[in-house]
Order: C-alpha cells, then sequence, then structure tokens
C-alpha cells in the first residue's frame, strides 16, 4: 500500500498524514496556523552536574559540550543568535515562526534576576509567541515558574527524565530523583505551564519491560510531550568508554522501532510526541550509526504502526481526566494544557 492511500486509511485523529502519533509540527501547525520553527539558542548557562554542585562528571551520555542535538556558540548576543537561525530557516520555509529554544546545558540554573535578564527581551517581544526552555529537574524553582508564566506566552519547560528507574538514574549519573522529575511537572501544571519529558532507550542493563515502565510513568504524569531517543554514544563520554569496554550493547534499528511502537501504543493519544529520534554530533557519534538516518527510522515506526493497524494511545489504558498520583494541591489542573 502506498503513502497516499496510508494517509487515507489513518484513524488516528490528530495527524493530517500517514503519522499515527501526534507530532510536534502538526500540532503547532494547528495551534499558531504556520509552520513554526524551532530556534536553538546558547544562553551561555553551565550545569549543576558538571560545576560541582551535584557533580563533576555530568551525566556519563552527554558530552562536555553539552546536552541537545547540536553544540551552539555563546559568542554572540542571544537576540542575534535567534535571528540568524531564523534567517537561515527562512531559506528553507520564508513563512516559518520562529520558537526560542533554550536548548544547551541547564538554562534555569541562575538566580531569579539573571533569569529575567536573559529572558524578559524575548517575553516582552511582540514577535515571539511561544519560548521553550530545557533545564533539569533539580534547577527549577517556583518563583521562576511564578514569574515566567504570568506573560501572555506559551513557555514550555523540557526536562530530562531518561528512565523512571532510580536505579538507572543512579547508573547514568543523572543526579535527580525520579521524584524530583513528578515535583517539577506539578509545578508546572500548577501555574500553566507546558512541560515536554526527555526519555532515552536502550540505557545500559535496561529491558524491554523497564523501558517500557518509562513510558507508562508518563501515562500518568502527564507530560504535554514527550521525546523519544536512542542512547548516542559520543566520544569521550564515560558511557562511550564502559559501550566500547562491551559493559553493555544497543539497541539495533528494527529492535529500537518495534519499542517505539510499543511505547506510542500506550501513550495517550493527546499527548504531543516531540521526537522519536535525535540527532547527535555526528561527527562525535561512536554508535549507533543507523541513528544518523532519521528518516529511515522515522519510515520503519510508520510502517510498524500501519502494518498493526495500530496508533499512538489504541492500549492507553489511563484516562486522562485521572487524578495523579500524590498530587501535591487538589487545585493543580490535571490533563493536558496542550490539547487543541
Ligand atoms: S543534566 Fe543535561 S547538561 Fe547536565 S550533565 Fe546531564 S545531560 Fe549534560
Amino acid at each position: 500500500m502506498n503513502n497516499s492511500s496510508q494517509i487515507k486509511t489513518n484513524p488516528y485523529p490528530y495527524s493530517s498524514d500517514n503519522k499515527r502519533y501526534q507530532t510536534m509540527s502538526w500540532y503547532l501547525k494547528n495551534r499558531y496556523g504556520e509552520k513554526c520553527a524551532k530556534i536553538p539558542l546558547n544562553a551561555g548557562f553551565t550545569c549543576p552536574n558538571r560545576d560541582g554542585k551535584v557533580s563533576f562528571g555530568g551525566c556519563t551520555f552527554c558530552s562536555a559540550k553539552g546536552s541537545g542535538d547540536s553544540i551552539l556558540s555563546f559568542e554572540k548576543p542571544l537576540k542575534n543568535q535567534y535571528q540568524d537561525n531564523l534567517d537561515r530557516i527562512h531559506h528553507k520555509w520564508p513563512k516559518a515562526k520562529g520558537i526560542p529554544y533554550f536548548q544547551s546545558f541547564s538554562n534555569t540554573y541562575a538566580p531569579l534576576e539573571k533569569l529575567k535578564e536573559i529572558y524578559t527581551p524575548f517575553l516582552e517581544d511582540p514577535e515571539i509567541f511561544c519560548i521553550c526552555i530545557a533545564t533539569r529537574a533539580d534547577c527549577l524553582e517556583e518563583d521562576f515558574v511564578s514569574w515566567i508564566s504570568k506573560y501572555k506566552k506559551d513557555i514550555w519547560i523540557e526536562l530530562g527524565l531518561q528512565s523512571s528507574n532510580d536505579q538507572t538514574g543512579k547508573r547514568i549519573n543523572r543526579g535527580y530523583s525520579t521524584k524530583d522529575v513528578e515535583n517539577a511537572l506539578f509545578l508546572l501544571k500548577k501555574y500553566g505551564v507546558f512541560s515536554c519529558i526527555h526519555l532515552i532507550n536502550s540505557l545500559p542493563f535496561e529491558d524491554h519491560e523497564m523501558m517500557m515502565e518509562s513510558a507508562r510513568w508518563c501515562t500518568v504524569f502527564k507530560p504535554d510531550a514527550i521525546k523519544i531517543h536512542m542512547l548516542h554514544m559520543i566520544t569521550n563520554t564515560q558511557i562511550a568508554k564502559d559501550y566500547l569496554n562491551g559493559d553493555f550493547k544497543l539497541m539495533d534499528q528494527d529492535e529500537y522501532c518495534t519499542l517505539v511502537c510499543d511505547q506510542l501504543e500506550i501513550l495517550p493519544p493527546e499527548m504531543i510526541i516531540e521526537r522519536i529520534t535525535g540527532d547527535g554530533l555526528q561527527e562525535d557519534l561512536i554508535a549507533p550509526l543507523w541513528t544518523t538516518k532519521k528518516t529511515s527510522v522515522a519510515n520503519q515506526v510508520d510502517r510498524i504502526l500501519f502494518e498493526r493497524n495500530s496508533w499512538q494511545g489504541k492500549y492507553c489504558k489511563v484516562d486522562v481526566a485521572q487524578e495523579i498520583p500524590n498530587n501535591p494541591d487538589p487545585s493543580i489542573q490535571i490533563g493536558f494544557k496542550s490539547k487543541i
């Protein structure tokens, strides 16, 4: 069956093509009426897991260049970084709307006054309607969330969970607990801020069931979006040394795509799937090299879901309106802020 036949027979409601899960690009186009592009920025933050506040080593998979899909230069002022990257995007999509994405390291790791200095020019820019900020669960203070939520903009906070298993969290030197991530999500829901959780599949000693458990955690704590990544072995990281030592194996593309489909099937249909694979820094990537073919991975996921006659949420057992366990404040809105 060709692609157009797959589109016609697609039963998943939050899609206008053959995707059987809710992509971020579909969501943003429907919310803002135009193609949107996240513009990565480097605001010069560091990370408490690297500067010694929590640890010096960092997460074992994180290169010293920082987290994120691309390494960004901090040489230019933020507004110039934003404009230059937006101009570049406009060569490809002339009408695309830009979304500043504070990506490098932990972008709330500073006193409130410093954070206000960094974010206010973007929050007060009438052309900017949405801002994304990547950070750690242990770097998110209520005074910041309360302050930023007062702006009439869509604010997204991205948090790394990687795995809901605290043993794995210790093994990768994450430096915070799964409970910390739960508390951060409560805080974001309390102030009506959008949330996105990052998961990594194929972490050392995690089997299929443990990775499914991380997806189940997301069904319970209901971030608005998730990013699913394959673990990348990046040069000079601790985890790559362990891998090259033969301490653990990585999933192959077939195993990964099958697992992603299994995860998508149990996630709520309303949740946005911002990614199903990441882009490592190709020049620093040791393995797995199949992750460099992103389209092949995405196509394989589409094909598996189609062949299974399945889609995101087909086997979701959690009602969106179901209460979140240990909710510290019954007034906190559960469910998805992002639902269109
Ligand atoms: S929290 Fe992010 S930036 Fe910090 S060490 Fe871990 S992956 Fe790297």
